[in-house]
């Protein structure tokens, strides 16, 4: 199928339009999205109907988002649920599920769920993904990360991959071991990140600074599973953002779950979420596995259900992304490597008003995982023509509704059924 030069009636959401976007009665006039070279090269209201044109597509009011960031997924894990016989509920069963699973695992096991996991991202539009590693010895590089910088490699232009060592905490109470274990991440390539487990069973505050310490020895970005459990005493998080301060760190440093914000004070917790907004620090919310995994008791129906407080978040512009977390693993029997389905869980669970029109940016903002985020308003114009067209959803219901989709990659469709679009 050719390339359409045009994407006419697009629907975009409202924090993707230029300041000045007209509106009629309210709503966000169609966009008509000009394409050359596999690149967005303008987008203008559309003002009428267009001089018929066998390049140009009439998407007839179709939403439109930019490519997907998955900014938390565990590839390393992935589809391994089948082989396992009973788990225990909650975290701390998952993990010892996983660890007695680690004899299956080799480089082509590995190698092989990983790239299943990457094939469905591409197919529902995602252009970005992130992905732990979990790393359990202080001299062993574990099997799984070499075989995530192949695939970094193997996927390269088609989705981004960024590796992330998933450390226990206690593996950095030595500051010497903890720059070694920099070192390692470092020497993978720009695409690598350190990460930690911190927890209140593993806490330690000296291993905290050790890590962000040798992280900024090495100018390495950190991501971090924080303060996953509703203990309200975890202050993993607040001690992230004051040790950050304190040493001045320069990276950026992504907060993945920081579920006890729930279940703390609310002045206590409002006062670490200002804290947070002080410091380069992007929270990640992974609402299913957080629906699944918090308060989790066989036989009992779960009262607290873990989600952080997104909206305090974004309200003080805190940089805030929704991801899939694990798929198909002990974890989390469900997912699909598809953050559409995040947003959805969260749009109900913490009632979020205008999924599309707002919240969809929390699936969108790959600025939000670097260094420098963007402070100017986001824009299409001059991006990649990487773009998901839901094709029978509408803004009101959306993300219901959204399975079906076109996917673009750089102006050619990669996925989904543009027939409809095309001039007759
Ligand atoms: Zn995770």
């Amino acid at each position: 199928m050719k390339a359409p030069a045009l994407l006419g009636n697009a629907r975009l959401p409202r924090w993707l339009l230029p300041a000045g976007w007209p509106e009629r009665d309210g709503v966000p006039v169609l966009a008509r999205i000009a394409l050359e070279a596999g690149r967005v090269q303008s987008v203008r209201p559309a003002s009428g109907p267009d001089e018929p044109d066998p390049e140009a597509w009439d998407l007839a009011g179709t939403l439109v988002l930019p490519g997907f960031v998955d900014a938390h997924t565990h590839l390393d894990k992935a589809f391994t649920l089948p082989r396992m016989k009973k788990v225990q509920p909650g975290l701390l069963g998952a993990i010892d599920a996983m660890l007695a699973d680690r004899v299956h695992w080799s480089p082509a096991d590995v190698h092989e769920r990983a790239a299943r996991g990457l094939q469905w991202a591409w197919e529902c539009g995602t252009t970005h993904v992130r992905t732990h590693v979990d790393w359990w010895e202080p001299d062993t590089v574990p099997l799984a990360w070499p075989v995530m910088a192949e695939l970094a490699q193997e996927w390269a232009g088609r989705v981004r991959l960024e590796q992330v060592s998933l450390i226990k905490l206690p593996l950095f109470e030595d500051a010497a071991q903890a720059l070694r274990l920099a070192r390692q991440v470092k020497a993978t390539g720009p695409h690598a990140l350190l990460g930690g487990f911190v927890h209140s069973t593993n806490w330690s505050e000296n291993a905290l600074r050790n890590l962000l310490v040798a992280a900024q020895a090495c100018d390495l970005d950190v991501d971090l599973h924080v303060d996953e459990e509703l203990n309200a005493s975890a202050a993993g998080l607040q001690t992230t953002a004051r040790i950050l301060r304190e040493i001045g760190f320069e990276g950026r440093v992504v907060c993945g779950h920081v579920c006890a914000l729930a279940a703390q004070p609310e002045a206590e917790a409002l006062a670490t979420l200002d804290a947070v907004a002080r410091a380069p620090i992007t929270i990640v919310s992974l609402p299913a596995t957080n629906l699944l995994l918090q308060d989790a008791v066989t036989g009992r129906t779960p009262r607290l259900r873990g989600l952080t407080l997104v909206k305090e978040a974004r309200e003080r512009g805190i940089p805030l992304l929704f991801a899939s977390d694990n798929v198909q693993d002990p974890f989390c029997r469900l997912g699909s490597f598809d953050p559409v389905e995040a947003l959805g869980t969260a749009a109900l669970v913490a009632q979020l008003p205008d999924p599309f029109d707002d919240w969809s940016q929390a699936l969108c903002r790959g600025d939000w995982l670097q260094r420098a985020p963007a402070t100017a308003a986001p824009t299409l114009a001059g991006a990649k023509a990487d773009l998901v067209l839901f094709t029978q959803a509408d803004r009101h219901g959306w993300p219901s509704r959204s399975a079906t989709r076109v996917v673009l990659r750089e102006g050619r469709v990669t996925h989904g059924d543009a027939a409809p679009f095309l001039p007759r």
